[in-house]
């Protein structure tokens, strides 16, 4: 075990070849600050160096080459900063053309005119003439060693400038193994998971990812420390949701008065079976006196808000605290007023809380979150934050959870002596994968119900020049009492080009529908609070037929009466945002349809996404198109929340091993929750490594 005098630890200057300066730049510029920092700064591609390809071999297709011959012309050209370097590179079959632009004193004093040498880099062809920019280049006699497969780093452009190109960084490797010794890379995993899963051993991953001396050993490697980190990951998520099963909780023994009163009375619908069944699972969980870790899905306009209230006041028949949480003001401020709307009637409270609400009224509401006088609170991340203290919060119920960090939510727990149950709500569906990784400690349940006599939304795409036919349809529909959105991208609220695209298409819109006869609304971000919520109640309040809007309409707003959702350059939006928008239409009882309108010119990519939109409404399916387009690392926030900083894994394209390590966590935590086995003690030493740098030490 490395208990603190591991080599491993050893800082990395003192390896054979980094010295001060280097070491330096490397703790600087990629974080490498010891020998295991190095060991795990991974190649992400290798060259095949194996091979000495004929200068004439040379055509359009060639990428990287390595070439032997004599070097001659070498000779400088232009001057001041377009001086560069360049020498001729001739084999006997034909020449090649070497270029430097940079340390060109320092690379004509290591070439000589005449002599012979091995010469690597990518080929670039202009009008007939191949050359090679900045190549490796190594004086080749007869103890020259061709390396087999060399090992690519990702390095920094001032790196390369300090002369650590590729080839040196592969030799500081190199002298890496030369130091650290399979006794240094101790096996973490129990051996009868290694020879379940056949996987290879610790060192020899590390060894072989760096230095593979086959394309097998490689394949073995990558798997083995890919299967590593999403096993630690599944342990951890493990442990997690045995933890929450052994934590005590709340109990919610009573259905009383604020909860009947409100089903008997004061429900606008009927709830769908769905909906029961989820309100069941939420009372049969609560009342267990262990906490509640729920995960609830269901798609836009299936109906989680209803669902929320009623366990609220649940929480309140109990005698407890509730608050309702969301990650943007918009969508809180919607929570509040659509509970506030429904509550009106039974004299129940809530409040808002969010950073834009300060002075007497902040102090009023924290001081009734404190002493218990206020039951609900509806907010934004203002709510976990220090000052905010509960009596006895029993329930937090969190919309849009993908936007809030697991280390959030674990919070929440520091508010009273029990932890809160909490119900997690989410509108967009979560591909099992990243499910499985980013929710794995939640229990699951899922609105696949939509309320009745919704119809399925149809969707077109249509390009700029069908606008005249496109308006006329709107027009149409909005002259048989719909309303209608047009939204504008905008990636960032600040994007000048985007703001005036938004006022042109305003002044646009205004043109096709008239005012006398019209009522056009517009928000955005930039927007006084005040006035931005004005413009929207207009809409709400059926008093303005059509809502110009950015994407900040993208989540929360409920105006069952309109039909039309337009989204102006469609191939600018996501899919999964595409489907969050398209979901603010169709939840009333009319035919709806969402239009993506595009330039005639259109990229692959949206292109496909498009396509997808207009071919399903099952945000199932939308989520895992998106997920497998654009990966987990932008998608739901999870670049912040740090749980799915995979090194090597993908979840995307190793679901399969996922699935895997998923099942051996699952065996190994039910042998052994605590990890006292002998055989379980290196993991154990790698999960509290790996806790102390990460979010997961909050919740455990
Ligand atoms: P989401 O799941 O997207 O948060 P909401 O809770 O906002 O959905 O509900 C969408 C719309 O459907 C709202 O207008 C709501 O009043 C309505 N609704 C919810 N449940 C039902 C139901 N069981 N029957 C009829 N309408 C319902
Ligand atoms: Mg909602």
């Amino acid at each position: 075990m490395n208990n603190g005098t591991s080599i491993l630890e050893s800082p990395i200057e003192f390896l054979k070849g980094v010295g001060p300066m280097r070491g330096e730049l490397l703790r600087t510029e990629l974080g490498i600050a010891t020998f295991e920092d190095l060991l795990y700064h991974f190649p992400y591609r290798y060259f095949d160096r194996s091979q000495i390809t004929k200068i004439a071999a040379v055509n359009g297709l060639t990428e990287f080459a390595q070439f032997a011959g004599i070097l001659i012309n070498i000779g400088e050209e232009g001057d001041g900063r377009k001086k560069r370097l360049t020498a001729t590179l001739y084999d006997d079959t034909r020449r090649i053309e070497l270029v430097w632009f940079q340390n060109i004193n320092w690379v004509k004093k290591s070439i000589t005119e005449g002599e012979r040498y091995i010469v690597f880099g990518k080929v670039a062809h202009y009008g007939g003439y191949y050359n090679i920019s900045h190549p490796e280049i190594e004086a080749w006699n007869s103890d020259t060693n061709i390396p087999g497969r060399q090992p690519v780093y990702s390095t920094t452009e001032k790196l390369r400038l300090r002369g650590i190109t590729n080839r040196s960084f592969a030799k500081i490797t190199q002298s890496l193994f030369e130091k650290v010794k399979p006794h240094d890379i101790p096996e973490i995993l129990p051996s009868a998971i290694l020879s379940q899963y056949q996987l290879c051993n610790r060192y020899s991953a590390i060894r072989w990812l760096h230095y593979p001396d086959t394309e097998h050993h490689e394949e073995m490697a990558r798997y083995r420390m890919k299967w590593e980190e999403l096993f630690i990951s599944q342990i951890l998520i493990g442990r997690l949701r045995l933890q929450h099963t052994i934590q005590r909780g709340w109990i919610f023994d009573k259905v009383g008065g604020a909860f009947n009163t409100f089903f008997n009375h004061h429900l606008p619908f009927q709830l769908t079976g769905a909906q029961k069944r989820v309100l069941k699972e939420i009372r049969q969980d609560t009342a267990t006196g262990r906490q509640m870790n729920r995960l609830l899905q269901g798609d836009v306009g299936s109906g989680k808000t209803i669902v929320a209230l009623m366990s609220m006041l649940l929480a309140l028949d109990n005698g407890f605290q509730a608050c309702i949480m969301a990650p943007t003001e918009i969508l809180a401020t919607q929570h509040f007023n659509s509970i506030s709307g429904l509550l009106e009637e039974m004299g129940i409270t809530i409040k808002l809380l969010t950073g834009n609400i300060k002075g007497k009224e902040r102090k009023a509401i924290l001081a009734g979150l404190a002493d218990g006088s206020l039951s609900f609170v509806a907010g934004t991340h203002a709510l976990i934050e220090d000052p905010v203290i509960f009596k006895n919060l029993g329930l937090a119920v969190i919309d849009e959870q993908h936007r809030f960090g697991v280390g959030q939510r674990a919070k929440l727990w520091k508010k009273n002596e029990l932890p809160p149950h909490v119900l997690v709500m989410t509108a967009t569906p979560i591909p099992r994968t990243l499910a499985m990784t980013l929710y794995g400690d939640l229990e699951v349940s899922v609105i696949d119900e939509l309320p009745p006599g919704r119809q399925e939304i149809k969707t077109v795409h249509r390009r700029d020049t069908a606008r005249a036919k496109v308006m006329e349809f709107m027009r149409h529909e909005i002259d048989k009492g719909r309303q209608a959105y047009i939204v504008y991208p905008l990636i960032e609220e600040s994007e000048k080009l985007d703001y005036e695209s938004l006022m042109q298409g305003y002044e646009q819109v205004k043109m096709w529908f008239s005012e006398d006869r019209y009522r056009t609304a517009m928000v955005h971000g930039r927007m006084e609070a005040e006035l931005k919520e004005r413009n929207m109640a207009r809409f709400v309040k059926g008093e303005a037929n059509i809502l110009v809007a950015t994407t900040v309409i993208e989540v929360g707003v409920n105006v069952p009466n309109a039909s039309v959702m337009l989204l102006e350059s469609a191939e600018r939006f996501g899919l999964s945002q595409m489907h969050q928008l398209r979901g603010r239409v169709g939840r009333g009882a009319e035919q709806s349809y969402c239009i993506l309108m595009t330039g005639s010119k259109v990229g692959e990519e949206s292109v496909k996404r498009i396509n997808i939109m207009v071919s399903t409404t099952d945000g199932f399916k939308i989520a895992e198109e998106d997920l497998a387009m654009r990966g987990p690392g932008d998608m739901y926030g999870t670049k912040q929340s740090g749980v799915l900083k995979f090194k090597l894994a993908d979840i995307v394209h190793d679901s399969a091993i996922l699935e895997e390590t998923r099942h051996a966590a699952l065996a190994l935590l039910t042998a052994d929750p605590r990890l006292e086995l002998p055989q379980h003690q290196g993991l154990k030493t790698t999960l509290r490594n790996h806790a102390s740098q990460s979010h997961w030490a909050k919740i455990s």
